[in-house]
C-alpha cells in the first residue's frame, strides 16, 4: 500500500490501522536517523578529516566548507520538530516512564495515545 506523504492527504490520521502507523513512523524514524548520521558527518567527522589530516586552514574551512554542511542542521532540527511525531495523535514520541524527558529516538510506543511505533525494533524504548 502507498503510504501519503503529506498531512493534507485524504487519510483518516486518528483512525490509521495498527499497521499503517508503524509503517508510516518507521519510515519517519529512518529520515531522521538518516538527517542525524548526516549532520554528525558532515559536521564533526568531515571537518576533522579536511583540517587535521588533510591540513586544510580551519579558517577556509569554516569560511568554505561550514555554510554548504552547517544548512543540514536546521533541516534535520524542523524534521524532529515537525515531522518526527507519531502518525495518529501526532504528538512527539515521549517516555511513557514518570520522570523521563524528552523525545525517543527508538520508542516503542506513543506516549501519548499508546499507539505502538517502533514495537520491533532491538532498541526500542518505552
Ligand atoms: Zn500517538
Amino acid at each position: 500500500m502507498k503510504i501519503p506523504l503529506g498531512t493534507r492527504s485524504p487519510l483518516d490520521w486518528k483512525n490509521l490501522s495498527p499497521d499503517l502507523v508503524i509503517k508510516i513512523f518507521s519510515r519517519r524514524h529512518k529520515t531522521a536517523l538518516t538527517l542525524g548520521i548526516l549532520i554528525i558527518f558532515l559536521n564533526i567527522i568531515l571537518p576533522f578529516i579536511f583540517i587535521k589530516i588533510i591540513g586544510i586552514e580551519k579558517d577556509v574551512y569554516v569560511s568554505w566548507g561550514l555554510p554548504y554542511t552547517g544548512i543540514l542542521l536546521p533541516i534535520g532540527v524542523l524534521y524532529i520538530i515537525f515531522r518526527y511525531r507519531c502518525p495518529r495523535c501526532n504528538a512527539p514520541p515521549t517516555s511513557t516512564k514518570v520522570g523521563a524527558q524528552g523525545v525517543l529516538l527508538f520508542p516503542k510506543k506513543c506516549g501519548n495515545c499508546g499507539v505502538a511505533l517502533l514495537p520491533h525494533h532491538p532498541w526500542s524504548t518505552d
